[in-house]
C-alpha cells in the first residue's frame, strides 16, 4: 500500500534511540507533575521546555498543524487530545503521547497515567493495555508480519472484553514520524507486511473498555469512544531483530517516578519468556 518501507542502519537506530529515550525522560517529567488540579496545558509547556533544554525539538508541534508538544487524551478520549485549560481531577486517566526530533530521527512514545485514585476496572484496562503492548512488541521479530503483532494485541484485549480501535494504527518511525508499514492493533497471524531487520516500528495499542467504535470531535483532533467509556494507550519504538525485538524507548524513567509517588501500575507480565 503505497509508501516503501524504510530500513535504518544500526547507527541510525542508535540515534533514534536517543530521541526515544528523551521522550521517556519527558514523560517522566509528566509523571512527576501530573495530579488533580493540574491543567493539560501546564504539562504541555513543561514538556516543551524539557525537550528543548535537552537538545531536542518537539516532534509533533507543527506537524499536520499540531499546535502542541504533547497530545493528552483524558478518560473517553482515545488519542490526539489537545492540551488546554482542562483541569485534571481525581480518578481521571490521561494518555500522554510525545514525540521528539533530534539529530534527524524521531522518537514517539505514549503512556497512560492515573490521576490520583482510579476505579479498579479502569486500572485493569491500563494494565491489560500495557500487557497488549508487551505482547505486540514480542512479535516484532524478523520474518514475522504486522498481522502477528496485531493478532497478539487483539487476542489479549478481546479476552478481557475490551474493544480494539481500528481507525488508528501503529507505524514505522524514522526520519519521518509516520513511515510505512502501518501496524494495526488487530489482525491475522501470518498476514500483513513482512518484518525485517532495520525496520523500526511504533507499536501503540489503543484499547477501549467498551466497544471499539470511536469518533472525532469538532476540533478536528480529539478522537473519543462512541460509548463514552474510557480508553488506554501505550506506545513503544521497537527495532525488528532476529529472534528478539529491541525496545528503543523506555518506561523505566516514568516507573521510577511513579513508584516514588506511590502511583505505579502493578506489573503483571503477560509474556512468557
Ligand atoms: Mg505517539
Ligand atoms: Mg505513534
Amino acid at each position: 500500500m503505497g509508501k516503501p518501507v524504510v530500513h535504518l542502519s544500526d547507527d541510525d537506530i542508535a540515534v533514534l534511540k536517543e530521541s526515544s529515550l528523551l521522550v521517556g525522560r519527558t514523560l517522566a517529567e509528566v509523571a512527576r507533575h501530573i495530579a488533580p488540579g493540574v491543567t493539560t496545558e501546564a504539562l504541555d509547556r513543561m514538556a516543551e521546555t524539557f525537550i528543548r533544554d535537552n537538545g531536542g525539538v518537539p516532534g509533533f508541534k507543527g506537524l499536520y498543524g499540531c499546535p502542541s508538544t504533547l497530545l493528552i487524551s483524558v478518560n473517553e478520549e482515545v488519542v490526539h487530545g489537545l492540551p488546554g485549560k482542562r483541569v485534571l481531577k481525581e480518578g481521571d486517566v490521561a494518555s500522554v503521547d510525545c514525540g521528539v526530533l533530534m539529530n534527524g530521527l524521531y522518537g514517539d512514545s505514549a503512556y497512560t497515567f492515573m490521576v490520583g485514585e482510579v476505579a479498579p476496572a479502569v486500572k485493569q484496562l491500563l494494565q491489560v493495555t500495557l500487557e497488549c503492548l508487551e505482547l505486540g512488541v514480542a512479535q516484532a521479530v524478523s520474518n514475522n508480519r504486522t498481522g502477528d503483532i496485531g493478532h497478539a494485541i487483539q487476542q489479549h484485549a478481546e479476552a478481557h472484553g475490551y474493544g480494539v480501535v481500528r481507525e488508528l494504527v501503529g507505524h514505522g518511525v524514522g526520519r519521518k514520524l509516520h513511515e510505512a508499514p502501518e501496524v494495526p492493533n488487530y489482525g491475522r497471524r501470518g498476514h500483513g507486511s513482512k518484518l525485517q531487520q532495520g525496520m523500526v516500528l511504533a507499536i501503540e495499542p489503543m484499547i477501549n473498555m467498551g466497544s471499539k467504535e470511536v469518533k472525532q470531535l469538532g476540533d478536528g483532533w480529539t478522537v473519543v469512544t462512541r460509548d463514552g467509556k474510557p480508553s488506554a494507550h501505550f506506545e513503544h519504538n521497537v527495532a525488528v531483530r532476529p529472534g528478539k525485538s529491541e525496545v528503543l524507548s523506555t518506561f523505566s524513567y516514568i516507573e521510577d517516578v511513579l513508584k516514588e509517588r506511590g502511583m505505579a501500575l502493578e506489573k503483571r507480565s503477560a509474556v512468557r519468556s
